[in-house]
């Protein structure tokens, strides 16, 4: 019998047992107490009891679809990633997301967002876990943790507290130029789709004659750049917490297919030895008078998750994830989260989290991985390498050692080397001096006079006052002034 309104499919249990009944328990007589052998109310419990999975440490709110990447212009010349060879398309998965609340929080709170992309490509998945910001808060792993406990919750009261932001900010004042930012008008994007993402980090390109290129990514918004007003943010927040998930949901399902234009900068690789600044440090920009941007292709989203659960909560992006032709650079910040995505996931999802068919390669997988908990693919023997048996064997020969830089040195705890123009305010400067217009400057220190006024205390202030002095006298002045007369 054909499964129509009238005739649904069976309710069963998870083994497939049709169940007798979606409404009642099994008791004895109808007002009697319940029975240990209704094995489908039990099921749906203890099912319920465990269908939360611990959200993600930072990141935890966020939104995603699928689409693809198209190649549109030739730049084979500088790698040879079979994603980035011409007339390519690759299938792609992207998750967007704030960064500081936690999985239920309003989507139109300030915070940089994440663009996090991963390319199912022929040569094994491409992870490109950027942000919709080109530059970071910090630019040493050591102080990543603790820079996201400042931006989450205090221990006493479990409350988000500025005085704690601030007063880690102002101590370290290499976050200058991703706070100005962050307080800008692109600190709250009208829509995920009214954002670009960008890389933030340096990465390496290794074209096929083995000619090495420093890049970075930057993918433009197509929809334009807009942004929300902080009051308008604000209302938003209490009316509909999830207005950037439903927006980009209702445009996908209405056929409003957005995209996005790659550019990449790219530095010759002998440059970085001598840039007037470290290349490689997180909290600044190549200005683009230096390094043009290259167009590489277009990526389009054009299919909605069916189940949210499966295909975004259990998404897996991972910067360690670097095919041929693609690799990491000394950025230090990016040398670590080589390592803490990954481990994050396993402790997240489970060791065998790429077996999540959104996390699974659509290039075969030839791994000598066994078990684990939840691991669903059969593995088949041998189960060693080397073996004489017939199991894969790595082609050292076609694929040779990761792309990589020579480096030699004393084991230190110390700062990148200081270079002459590396100074940690310049690049904020110029972001309110020379991209910033009048109105914007305004909304700037309107938004963080109103960020400084709600509970940030001495010694903090007045920091926070010379801090923005070091990013611009005249703006720093203004936000002191603004502040004062708030009180
Ligand atoms: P350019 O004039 O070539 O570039 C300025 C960039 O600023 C553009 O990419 C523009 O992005 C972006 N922008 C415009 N308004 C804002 C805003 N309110 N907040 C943040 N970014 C904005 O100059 P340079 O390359 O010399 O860079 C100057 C400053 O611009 C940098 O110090 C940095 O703060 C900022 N910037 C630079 C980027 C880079 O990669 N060089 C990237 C983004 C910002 P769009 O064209 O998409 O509108």
């Amino acid at each position: 019998m054909a499964l129509t309104e009238a005739h649904p499919a069976p309710t069963t249990t998870d083994a497939g047992i049709p169940v007798s009944s979606d409404e009642h328990s099994l008791t004895v007589g109808p007002d009697g107490p319940i029975l240990l052998q209704d094995n489908y109310l039990i099921e749906q419990m203890a099912q319920f009891n465990r269908e939360r999975i611990p959200e993600r440490q930072p990141h935890a709110k966020g939104g995603g679809a699928f689409g693809r990447f198209t190649v549109t212009d030739d730049v084979s010349a500088y790698t040879k990633a079979a994603v980035f060879q011409p007339n390519t398309e690759t299938e792609i998965a992207i998750r967007f997301s704030s960064v500081a609340g936690e999985r239920g929080s309003p989507d139109t709170w300030r915070d940089p967002r994440g663009f996090a992309v991963k390319f199912y490509t022929s040569e094994g998945n491409y992870d490109m876990v950027g942000n919709n910001t080109p530059v970071f808060f910090v630019r040493d792993p050591m102080k990543f943790q603790h820079f996201i406990r400042s931006q989450k919750r205090r221990a006493d009261n479990n409350l988000r507290d500025n005085d704690m932001q601030w007063d880690f900010w102002t101590l370290s004042p290499e976050s200058a130029h991703q706070v100005t930012w962050l307080m800008g008008d692109r600190g709250i994007p009208r829509t995920w789709r009214h954002m670009n993402g960008y890389s933030s980090h340096t990465y390496m390109w290794v074209n096929a004659a083995g000619e090495k290129f420093w890049v970075k990514y930057h993918f433009k918004t197509d929809q334009g750049i807009d942004f929300l007003p902080q009051e308008e943010a604000d209302q938003t927040a209490g009316e509909d917490s999830d207005f950037h998930t439903r927006d980009l949901y209702r445009a996908i399902e209405q056929g409003d297919h957005p995209s996005w234009t790659l550019y990449v900068q790219i530095m010759p690789f002998a440059d970085a030895e001598t840039y007037r600044f470290n290349p490689f440090d997180l909290t600044k920009v190549w200005p683009h008078g230096d390094y043009p941007l290259h167009r590489v292709g277009r990526l389009t989203l054009d299919r909605n998750p069916a189940d949210y659960h499966t295909e975004i909560e259990q998404a897996a992006f991972e910067p360690n994830n670097l095919v041929p032709g693609i690799g990491p650079s000394p950025d230090k910040m990016l040398l670590a989260r080589l390592f803490s995505y990954a481990d994050a996931h396993r402790a997240r999802l489970g060791v065998n989290y790429k077996q999540i068919p959104v996390n699974a390669a659509q290039a075969p997988v030839h791994s000598y991985s066994k078990d684990g908990a939840m691991r669903v693919t059969n593995v088949s023997d041998p189960v060693y390498a080397p073996n004489s048996k017939g199991g894969p064997s790595a082609d050292t020969a076609r694929f040779g050692e990761p792309a990589g830089w020579h480096t030699s040195g004393q084991m230190v705890h110390a700062a990148y080397t200081p270079r002459r123009d590396d100074g940690d305010f310049v690049q904020a400067g110029t972001l309110v001096r020379e991209v910033m217009d009048d109105a914007a400057r305004d909304r700037l220190v309107a938004n963080v006079a109103g960020h400084l006024s709600n509970g940030v205390t001495e010694p903090v202030l007045r920091r926070a006052f010379e801090y923005w002095r070091n990013i611009d006298q005249e703006t720093g002045d203004r936000i002191e002034k603004s502040v004062k007369s708030n009180d």
